[in-house]
């Protein structure tokens, strides 16, 4: 297919919205992403209620499914995201993809999905003894399976905890755990109450990102007292076991290990428990599943190819398991050198495609940054959020869309209810 972004944003222009203008010249247009079949596009259009976006997107569909045909091609799948004034996905509408057949755009009405989750299959693996690896991921389930119950469908809320939210990645070293750890402190300058676990059991990395060298663990009442620094909680294998002997669990201990941690520590009243996965999809993620209520997982890559192709397998698990996705981020983005050039080491932009492909929100992007790496190997996080920085912008606006897509699921998922403040 020959479609480009120039072809897409010329289809946009013969779509109104409600002032009599174009989406393109009002302003409205933010961005587009064209992948072999897939296209997406991101708008902002202010002052429209979502049921009058579903019109902007059909219009937007068709006129972006004609331009492909005139340029010789056809397309799969439009996605059509709408953003609100601070970048955060609102509303999604996707043509075509895994969930319709692939009728013309101007006679296929598009479906409205959930931002971020299409709906979770059942791993091959449901009710199966934690610790057992997940196998199967496919990228889609016979529908007769589709209703099968999840492992989340049986798990329980910690107690006074409100969110728990899973930070995974399809492999390591794509900086899963530095993410994790920077949205735990974000969250807690926004004045959260925050906790993070290490759930990376076979190779936490906590006692050196939070600098817990010189704290030793207290057990109060049979319970685990989580140590407390810069700002957040936190509880992590690493300050239990013999930090530099390999932690080689089997399964069964795996889970235990896991389900102790969680349940056994102190955590008291918490907005936030964050957890940092072990990298893959092994027996953690199932465990977790079974075990807590989530109101989602993040999903860190590293933009090019073959972290994507991992990040993809890490987006279906959760979703098989039956658990939101919340979003994408995109660690290692890009480079700005000391005199302000950019350079796109690993093909920025990769991971935020990927995301649009498979229908899930992006949370935002962080750029190779050397203080973010020392910072960590000094175990000071919170030396990241000094104002001004690039990274601080990055890292913010990472909290602050992870905060609106736990809002949008919780709605979702019927844990909250929207609430109007008249004043
Ligand atoms: P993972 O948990 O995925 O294995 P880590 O979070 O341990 O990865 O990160 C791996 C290494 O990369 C660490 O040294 C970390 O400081 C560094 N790192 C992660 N993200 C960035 C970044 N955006 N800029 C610079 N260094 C980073």
């Amino acid at each position: 297919m020959s479609l480009t972004k120039d072809a897409v944003r010329a289809a946009l222009k013969t779509v109104l919205i409600p002032s009599g203008e174009d989406v393109v010249s009002s302003g409205g247009f933010q961005w587009t992403a064209i992948c072999d079949t897939f296209v997406s596009v991101k708008l902002h259009v202010p002052g429209i209620a979502i049921g009058g976006l579903g019109a902007i997107a059909r219009s937007a569909c068709s006129a972006i499914t004609r331009a492909a045909g005139d340029a010789g091609g056809s397309i799969d799948s439009v996605i059509v995201e709408f953003v609100d004034d601070h970048g955060s996905v609102i509303h999604t509408v996707r043509q075509g993809g895994a969930t319709s057949a692939s009728a013309p755009a101007s006679a296929a009405a598009p479906a409205t999905i959930p931002a971020s989750n299409p709906a979770p299959a059942s791993p091959s693996t449901a009710g199966a003894p934690g610790h057992r690896p997940i196998g199967g991921l496919a990228d889609s389930v016979p529908a007769s399976k589709a209703s099968a119950p999840t492992p989340q469908a049986a798990a329980r809320p910690l107690a006074g905890v409100r969110h728990i939210i899973a930070v995974g990645a399809g492999k390591g070293g794509v900086g899963k755990s530095t993410i994790a750890v920077n949205l735990a402190i974000g969250l807690a300058r926004q004045g959260h109450m925050v906790g993070l676990m290490d759930g990376d059991i076979y190779g936490p990395s906590l006692p050196t990102l939070l600098g817990l060298a010189g704290l030793d663990p207290v057990i109060y009442e049979g319970k685990l007292q989580p140590f407390v620094s810069h700002g957040i909680k936190s509880m992590t294998i690493g300050k239990l076991v013999d930090a530099e002997k390999p932690l080689i669990w089997r399964g069964p201990m795996a889970h235990g290990a896991f389900k102790q941690l969680a349940e056994q520590t102190s955590w008291g009243e918490l907005d936030y428990l964050i957890i940092d996965l072990p990298p893959g999809t092994g027996d953690v993620p199932l465990t977790m599943a079974q075990l807590l209520q989530l109101s989602g997982a993040v999903v860190v890559c590293t933009p090019q190819k073959v972290a994507q192709d991992d990040a993809v397998r890490a987006t279906r698990m959760f979703q098989q398991l039956g658990i939101t996705v919340l979003g994408v981020v995109e660690n290692m983005s890009h480079f700005v050198c000391e005199h302000g050039t950019e350079y796109d080491i690993f093909g920025r932009g990769g991971a935020e495609m990927m995301a649009q492909r498979l229908g899930v929100p992006f949370l935002g992007a962080v750029p190779i940054t050397p203080a973010l790496r020392q910072n960590s190997d000094r175990g000071d996080p919170a030396a990241n959020f000094a104002p001004g920085t690039p990274l601080h912008d990055a890292l913010r606006t990472l909290v602050q869309s992870l905060e609106s897509q736990v809002a949008l699921a919780s709605m979702r998922q019927g844990r909250a209810r929207p609430t109007l403040t008249i004043s």
